[in-house]
Formats: C-alpha cells, sequence, structure tokens
C-alpha cells in the first residue's frame, strides 16, 4: 500500500492506494488543515499527522502531490508563493525517510491533476495526443503532456498557464504581475465579477442556460476570456486536447459542452474531480520507481 498525499495551501488530502494485478484500489480521501498560518513548523506538523494517520507495516511508502513547483527528481520545493510559507528548499524525500523510514516522491500538483487523469481517468483514451490540463479551481492550474509525458520547462513557463497574461495592464495578480489568468478565471474572480453583475453565483451557468440576459452576456466574457486563454496556452504549449477540471467545471454540470463549444478547440471535462492529483501523485511515484 501507498500512501497519497495531495498539499494545497488550505488543506491536505491523504488516501492509501492498493495495486493489484495492475487495477487499483483507492481508500477514502481523509482530510486536513495544512495550517499555512502557523507558518513551515505548522505546514510539516500537519504533513506529518496526515503521513502518520495511514501508517502501518505495510506501507511502501509516500506519494505526494503538492502546490508550489516541484523538482521531481529530487522531491524538493523549489518555488513556493505565501500560501506556503517558508516551505522553498523543503525535501520530502528526507522528511518522509527521516520521520517514517519511507520512501517518497513529489509532483506539482497541477501536474499531477494532468497525470492522473492521463493514466487513470479521462486522459486515458488521449496517451498518443498533446494534451494540456487547466484546472479552474480557487486559482489556476495548469499541465501539459505530450510524447507520453508531463512536460514542464522554461519555455512553457513549467504549465504555469494561470499567469499567463490574458489582459495587458490588466487586474493586479498575487504573483506580482498583472492581467493573470487566474484573475480572471478562477472560481474566486468568477464569483468577484459575477456579484458586481448581481449575478447570482450559484446559477450563473443554470440560468445562461436558460437564455436569461444578463447571464448571457456574463458567460460569453468568460467564453472570450477562455478563448484567449486557450490561444496563449496553444503559442507556448500545442496541444490537441484540452481537459478541463477543477471547481468552476462541475459548476457549470450539464452545461459544460455547450459552454466550452465552438471555441476553437477540444476540451472534455475531468473526469476524476478532487482525488485527480492523489491519482496522478500515484502515477508518478509508480513510473519512478519502476524506472529505478
Ligand atoms: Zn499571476
Amino acid at each position: 500500500m501507498t500512501i497519497c498525499v495531495d498539499m494545497g495551501a488550505t488543506e491536505i488530502k491523504v488516501a492509501p492506494i492498493k495495486e493489484k494485478n495492475n487495477e487499483i484500489f483507492v481508500g477514502e480521501v481523509q482530510r486536513f488543515p495544512t495550517n499555512a498560518y502557523l507558518g513551515k513548523q505548522g505546514i510539516v506538523n500537519a504533513l506529518r499527522g496526515a503521513i502518520a494517520s495511514l501508517y502501518n507495516a505495510d506501507v511502501d511508502g509516500v506519494a505526494i502531490a503538492s502546490a508550489g513547483d516541484i523538482d521531481t527528481i529530487s522531491s524538493v520545493i523549489t518555488y513556493a508563493t505565501e500560501n506556503l510559507p517558508g516551505m522553498i528548499g523543503f525535501d520530502f524525500a528526507e522528511f518522509c525517510m527521516q520521520e517514517f523510514n519511507l520512501p517518497a516522491r513529489a509532483i506539482n500538483d497541477a501536474h499531477a491533476a494532468l497525470l492522473g487523469e492521463m493514466v487513470y481517468g479521462v486522459g486515458k483514451a488521449h496517451l498518443d495526443k498533446r494534451v494540456v490540463m487547466l484546472t479552474l479551481g480557487s486559482g489556476v492550474g495548469g499541465g501539459y503532456f505530450a510524447d507520453g509525458d508531463i512536460v514542464a520547462n522554461e519555455e512553457n513557463d513549467y504549465g504555469r498557464f494561470g499567469h499567463i497574461c490574458l489582459e495587458k495592464d490588466g487586474r493586479p495578480c498575487t504573483c506580482g504581475k498583472l492581467g493573470c489568468v487566474e484573475m480572471y478565471l478562477s472560481g474566486r474572480a468568477i464569483h468577484r465579477d459575477a456579484d458586481k453583475m448581481g449575478i447570482d453565483g450559484p446559477d450563473i451557468f443554470e440560468k445562461y442556460a436558460q437564455g436569461e440576459a444578463k447571464n448571457v452576456e456574463f458567460v460569453e466574457a468568460f467564453r472570450n476570456n477562455l478563448k484567449i486563454t486557450l490561444d496563449k496556452v496553444m503559442s507556448v504549449s500545442p496541444f490537441d486536447v484540452c481537459i478541463m477540471g477543477g471547481g468552476v467545471a462541475d459548476w457549470m454540470g450539464e452545461h459544460f459542452s455547450s459552454i466550452t463549444k465552438d471555441l476553437g478547440y477540444s476540451i472534455i471535462r475531468a473526469s476524476l474531480g478532487n482525488s485527480a492529483g492523489i491519482y496522478g501523485a500515484y502515477a508518478q511515484y509508480n513510473k519512478e520507481r519502476k524506472i529505478k
């Protein structure tokens, strides 16, 4: 059994995965607060507690997806925002070995979500294609898959599509730049914009489908922003298929296809929901182990 962890800025999800005859079995997902407000020690304590909750003699290792930039060879956090204060330089492999005597492998959470979809989700049918993923959640995560693996390099800014410039001199972003995609397409941004227009958040897409004028205007603006984003993603990471996940995709519900059609791209909905990071962490862990 492998302990699989998905560490975000607000919560740490953890679940056991067992594999038998090439089939995987995912146990119950438990959630713990990350306690990022307590700084590095608080985060590390939360991580230790999350792993310890599933620790037993059958565990072979720890598979981790985490916010921040992760070097997948060393499993070290090479960059993190103030969402995970003090965590730059944190070594997941060293931590798990010291604390639990277990090997560990880590990968960025957005990359994990894409890898999870490719190996265990809707991406399985597109393994021979170039695939991008946009996760429209509280932030906007991105990832790029080509030639059978995640591609993250300087040319595509490590798949940080949430921080591509959507509007020149636009809204200030937490990263310090102006007009980032995340300031327009994240769940938070959409809620805020809807509020300003006096549109009720939960029904945005439902009332769009019913033809309510305000909502049509709002969703058309959203579609336009999405199209600009995909055009820009295409220029740094040429793709055949886009997998869209996160809370915003769930929010669209049954209207997903009608909202994402006619943008000039093949857009499909993610299939693993909140657990994509857990699956992807496991896929990465296993891949590394097999390579060794
Ligand atoms: Zn930004």
